[in-house]
């Protein structure tokens, strides 16, 4: 495939980082995980993170462990509020942007992209202005996702199988996983060609969870495999389909199926079901996987971790100052 056929997609993840023992990996080998898959790749992220003022150092350093690793972080506010639901005051999102900035800047990098938690902007005009004001006044720039992915529901799956069992089928949870990515991914690479007649650089969204400390690397296979090429969020929203003066408003999922819905085109009933049809999937398969290929998968992805030079921690209990903003 030639370079100017390629499809290219930049990277990006949402929420935490969380502290709590998912159980297979702890969070510190969960976020050392999706670094090294990131890395084997040479694939560049941006981290959306939540970063409350009130967190505990550690999950800070989980965070900064992405700058030590190249890759960018972005606001997604310090408490993931939902701007869309009427008992958030307005006030209060506009301090969780500024308090997530605050912590991203004692971090060493100045924020400059901004991810809307459930990638709700706004429905109410009033709202939505104030906040795009605010965003504008501290020079962020709205990070869409067009590549949406329902990796979190899968999670979701598997934090609750953990609960039963201590060794759910890893191979299965792998298996449905990589099939839902790639139906993702043809299909948006789809609506790209029907919408725009052309490969819009695309921008995935994945979030920072078991799943993807367990599976990204095998993602990112299959990504490549498939032809595309893994590029910055920066490269990605220099395309001009990114700043149009007024794109449709988002209803909480990928922006190319704003635009489908605006411009009255049909949509596959799978972008829009939350992966309940892989969840179903996943539900009705046997659970065919050998204990032990399980283990072997989840050894090598342990074994692995100690592959990419993450410096982590960084100073244990270390207090960020103010100068150390950058
Ligand atoms: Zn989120």
């Amino acid at each position: 495939m030639s370079s100017s056929l390629a499809r290219q997609v930049a990277i990006t993840f949402d929420d935490g980082p969380v502290l709590d023992h998912s159980g297979l990996l702890d969070p510190v080998s969960r976020n050392q995980a999706i670094l090294c898959a990131l890395a084997a790749a040479e694939a560049p992220a941006c981290y959306f993170v939540n970063l409350s003022s009130t967190s505990p150092a550690g999950v800070q350093a989980l965070a900064q462990a992405w700058l030590r690793a190249g890759h960018s972080l972005g606001n997604h506010t310090a408490s993931h509020c939902n701007l869309d639901n009427p008992d958030t005051p307005l006030d209060a999102f506009v301090h969780s942007i500024a308090d997530c900035d605050l912590a991203l800047r004692h971090l060493g990098q100045p924020p400059h992209y901004f991810r809307y938690p459930y990638l709700r902007h706004g429905e109410d005009p009033v709202r939505r202005q104030r906040v795009e004001a605010a965003l504008a006044g501290m020079a962020y720039q709205i990070a869409p996702v067009t590549l949406d992915t329902s990796d979190w529901r899968l999670d979701q799956h598997l934090q609750n199988r953990l609960r039963s069992t201590p060794a759910p089928p890893l191979e299965a949870y792998r298996q449905h996983y990589l099939a839902h990515i790639q139906q993702r991914s043809h299909a948006y690479a789809g609506l790209s060609g029907q919408l725009l007649g052309r490969a819009l650089p695309q921008i995935l969204l994945l979030h920072h969870n078991l799943l993807n400390a367990l599976f990204l690397a095998d993602v990112l296979a299959l990504l490549r495999a498939q032809g595309w090429q893994f590029i910055s969020l920066e490269q990605a929203l220099a395309d001009p389909f990114y700043t149009a003066k007024a794109p449709p408003l988002l209803a909480g999922q990928s922006l190319l199926l704003a635009y489908c819905r605006a411009a009255h085109q049909p949509i596959d009933a799978r972008l829009t079901d939350n992966g309940d049809w892989d969840i179903a999937a996943l539900n009705a398969a046997t659970t065919t996987a050998l204990p032990a290929l399980d283990q072997a998968l989840l050894t090598s992805r342990q074994q692995n971790l100690g592959s990419v030079d993450v410096l982590f921690p960084v100073a244990p209990g270390r207090v960020l100052g103010q100068g150390e903003a950058g």
